[in-house]
Order: structure tokens, then sequence, then C-alpha cells
């Protein structure tokens, strides 16, 4: 019974200097610890064949199925703002792609497989903590609905890797529409090949943004479709307290999927300036920074395509600063929008966005848990009596009545019933987030005593993260004081 990949290689089929050919490094004595059946069956792929010795050998990189065509993709990229002009796939193997069962093309690849020719000092190897905290977050992204790439699997291989001790190492399966990246058009452009921008340019618009080839200016339509998925994905990650960590150009992915978990994290009482990261020393990729942060990277994305606008330079940067004065409006009109509908407005006043700033300003000052409250405020929204759990967030609880009332008086403007207006608010507003401490402690046991009970616990619970779920509740809960987590690490 062999495990059947019905695998396409397009990117593989681009020019050589696109990737390097490269086998994923055999390890002892893989042993599947996690598979996304309903993910495999998405993909076309046999989830009980993949539940097998067999497949957990594909999985770890020890076997590779029929049909694929395994390599190390090639890209650039401004790591904390600076250059550097190669970085690529350092422990990342492209199996191939699959088109799943919406026609869609998605990448099929394996992290933590060894090294290739671009893992420079690595060791091309991923540790069983940060595969477990990827395949949690990654897969909450996307039950929250917010552009993602998925993880199919996680395996154990059986070997150690070495980071400030001994680890168990893992290797996750990670699907993504394309890894390409921002920083994979810096790879060429930062060598002059104008051919190369362009032949990727055209193979991403392919892919991703077919409407683009119709348009009268291609490459231009290119680029205004990635600053609006960009623009879009990040007011989603605001909307829902999550920090990426690591806003890198090799980090930002062209087809606006939220890509390359590493030390992310969703916070707990609400800060705009939060930062998790332990290596953010400058806050850099702070909570707020994140729209800001996304406009730099596509600058640096426009940057690349200038060659392709115009062969006048002047005038295709004139052009390019156009189209990314687009990326205000777009963050804006989506974060104002999606903040409205947490607040239950279903719709759009003046005053709306003084109303909803001034409840942010209010948690921040009184530490109010983002989640929380504003889960709590579709209960308030059904009854006053509810809004003592909401007070009861705040520092000073004195700050959310004054608060209630102004936005009392603005629903109230609305025919909407108040159950419609709460069961609106709690489609938007999770009860359940990937929290910090229940991350951390799901790693704990799984790497100090081989229990991945919590892990299976933890991922129940968020595959409804818009439920409340009773016998689960505690996993809604904020962390008490010494449970908190105030740093994160990559792990790489
Ligand atoms: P990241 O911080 O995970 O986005 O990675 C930045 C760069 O470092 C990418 O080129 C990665 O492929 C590479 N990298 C990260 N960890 C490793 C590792 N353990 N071995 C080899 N390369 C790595
Ligand atoms: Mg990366």
């Amino acid at each position: 019974m062999t495990v059947h990949f019905p695998f396409q290689n397009t990117y593989a089929a681009l020019p050589a200097n696109f990737f390097a050919r490269v086998a994923p490094t055999p390890v002892p004595s893989p042993r599947l610890i996690k598979l996304n059946r309903p993910l495999a069956v998405q993909l076309g792929l046999d989830p009980d064949r993949l539940d097998s010795p067999e497949g957990a050998e594909i999985l770890a990189g020890k076997r590779i199925p029929e049909g694929a065509d395994p390599i190390a993709m090639a890209y650039a990229g401004h790591q904390f703002g600076h250059f550097v002009p190669q970085l690529g796939d350092g422990r990342a193997i492209l199996l191939g792609e699959v088109i799943d069962a919406d026609g869609v093309r998605r990448d099929i690849q394996l992290k933590g497989s060894g090294p290739t020719p671009f893992s420079r000092r690595g060791d091309g190897r991923a540790a069983l903590g940060p595969v477990l905290r990827e395949y949690i977050v990654s897969e909450t992204m996307a039950k929250l609905c917010i552009p993602t790439t998925r993880s199919l699997a996680a395996v154990m291989t059986g070997e150690s890797v070495f980071r400030e001790t001994a680890l168990p190492g893992a290797v996750l399966t990670r699907v993504a529409s394309s890894h390409i990246r921002v920083g994979t058009f810096q790879y060429f452009a930062a060598r002059g090949d104008t051919e190369g921008v362009r032949r990727l340019a055209d193979h991403v618009i392919a892919r991703h943004y077919p409407q683009a080839a119709s348009a009268e200016r291609p490459y231009h339509a290119l680029l205004e479709g990635v600053i609006a998925r960009q623009a879009e994905l990040v007011a989603r990650w605001l909307l829902i307290g999550f920090i990426h960590g690591v806003m890198n150009t090799d980090n930002t992915s062209i087809s606006g999927e939220t890509i390359d978990y590493g030390p992310c994290a969703f916070m707990d009482h609400y800060d705009p300036a939060k930062v998790f990261s332990s290596i953010d020393e400058m806050g850099r990729y702070a909570y707020a920074n994140q729209p800001r942060i996304a406009l730099w990277n596509l600058t640096r994305l426009a940057e690349c395509l200038l060659p392709l606008f115009s062969e006048d330079q002047e005038k295709a940067i004139a052009e390019a600063q156009l189209v990314l004065g687009g990326f205000a409006d777009a963050f804006n009109g989506a974060y104002q929008a999606g903040l409205r509908a947490k607040l239950g407005l279903f719709t759009k006043q003046d005053g709306d966005q003084a109303l909803a700033q001034d409840l942010l300003d209010a948690m921040a000052k009184n530490q109010a848990d983002f989640t929380l409250t504003f889960r709590r405020l579709g209960d308030a929204a059904l009854d006053p009596l509810h809004d003592r759990d909401i007070r009861s967030l705040f520092a000073d609880p004195t700050a959310f009545d004054e608060w209630a009332g102004r936005w009392r008086q603005r629903t109230g403007e609305e025919p909407q019933e108040p159950a419609a207006r709460q069961a609106a608010m709690r489609a938007v507003n999770p009860a359940f987030i990937p929290r910090n401490h229940r991350i951390e402690a799901v790693i704990e046991a799984a790497v100090n005593r081989d229990d991945f009970a919590p892990f299976e616990e933890l991922l129940t619970v968020l595959s409804r993260p818009y439920q409340d779920q009773p016998a689960l509740a505690r996993y809604a809960e904020a962390p008490e004081p010494h449970q908190c987590v105030r740093q994160t690490f990559c792990g790489t």
C-alpha cells in the first residue's frame, strides 16, 4: 500500500537559479505524532495511507514519494531592516505541489528535513517545541479564517537537535498556496537579474493573481494585488491580537498568507507596544507597528518591480509610489470594518472609529485582556447584567462604565435585536486563542514527558474558537500573573 501524492512541480520547472535540487536527509526512526486528516483529504491525499510507517518515513524526509522533485527555494531578505542577499530554504525542502479539492495549487514542504545549500551555519533541523507551536498556531489561524500556511503533519525524527541543550528533533509538513516571498523577488533584483524578476512575476501572476494577466499593466496589477492582500492580512492580525514577531521581507508571503511562524504570539492584555520575541530588542515588530512594517516590506517589493514598470526609472518610481499609496486605505478600511464588527455595529457612522479607539485606549490603560473583553462584550450586548464580567477585566472598572454608556447609545440607534447583535459579535470575537502559557505547557509535556495529550486537548478546543466549550472553559482564561509568558523564542 503505497502513499500516492499527485505531484506537479511547476516551481522546479523554473530556471535552475531559482532553487537548489536537494533531497531531505534521512533520519533514524520517524514517528508520526500528528496527522491533519481533514487537510490531507482536502489535498487529495489518503489519510489512512499517510498514517502508516511508510507515511511517517515520507513526512520525516526518510523516503521520497514518487513524483516529488525536492528543492530548496532561493530567496534573499531584509532581516530587521538589514539586507541579506542570500537566505533561501536553509531547513525546508519543497516536495512538490498538489491541486486541492477547491482547485487551488498548494505546496507541500518539509520543514526541519536537513541541510540544504542555503543552510549557512544552521543544521537544517527543527526542534519539537517550535514544530508544535507552528502546528497549533497555524491551524488556529485557519479556524479563525485568517489566511495562513497550514500544518499537515508533525513527526519526530528520533534524532536530537542541539540548541542551548539537546532537544528532540521534529519535522513539520507545511502546506502553502506558495512559499514565494517578497525576499524571493529581492533575490533576483539584488543580482540585477531583471529577467529573473520578470519570470518570477509571471509565475506569481499565473498562480496567485490571474486577473492581473489581463490588466492593462499586469505588473502594476500584481503589486496592487499583493498590497491588498497584505493590508487585509495585517488588519486581521490586529483584530485578533496576533503578533507575528519576525516580519522580515523573507517572511512576507506574496500570496498574502501568514507564513514562517517563529516567536509569534497572541497577546493577553491589550498593549499596542507589545513585543514577545526575544530577538526583537528594538520593538521593530511590535503589535501596533505591524501595518507600518507591512508597508515597508511592500515598498521593498515595489523596488524589485521597478524595471518591469518602466525603463524610465523616475516614471517607474512615481507609479510605484502611487500604487503603494493604496495600502493605507486598504488597511484602514479592513481594520475599521473589523473593529465595528467586534463592537457589534451593523452600520457605519462618524464617530465609530473614535468609539473603538477609546475602548482600546481604556483597555491599554487598564491591562484588560483583549480576547475576553471583546468576547464578553457580546454578552453585554444581550444584557447589561454581564457588564460586571467585563468591568472585572479592567484595573479601574469605572473606565469601562463611561465607555459602555456611549456604546449602548450608539448600538441603540440600530434596529437589530440584542440577540442578533450578540450572535454577530460571537462570530467575530473568539472565546479561545492559543494563549502562550498554554502553548508552553503543551511543549513542556511533549518534550520532557513524551506526553501529547495536552497538545491534542489544546487542538480540540482551538478547532472551534468561536464556540463556548464549557468543559474546556479554562482554556479561555487569561494567565495568572505567575503563568504569564513574557518572551518567546525563534527556536531555530
Ligand atoms: P527564519 O528566522 O526561520 O525566518 O529563518 C531565516 C533564515 O535562516 C532562512 O533562510 C532559514 O532557512 C534559515 N534557518 C533558520 N533556521 C535554520 C536552521 N536550523 N538550519 C538552517 N537554516 C536555518
Ligand atoms: Mg523565514
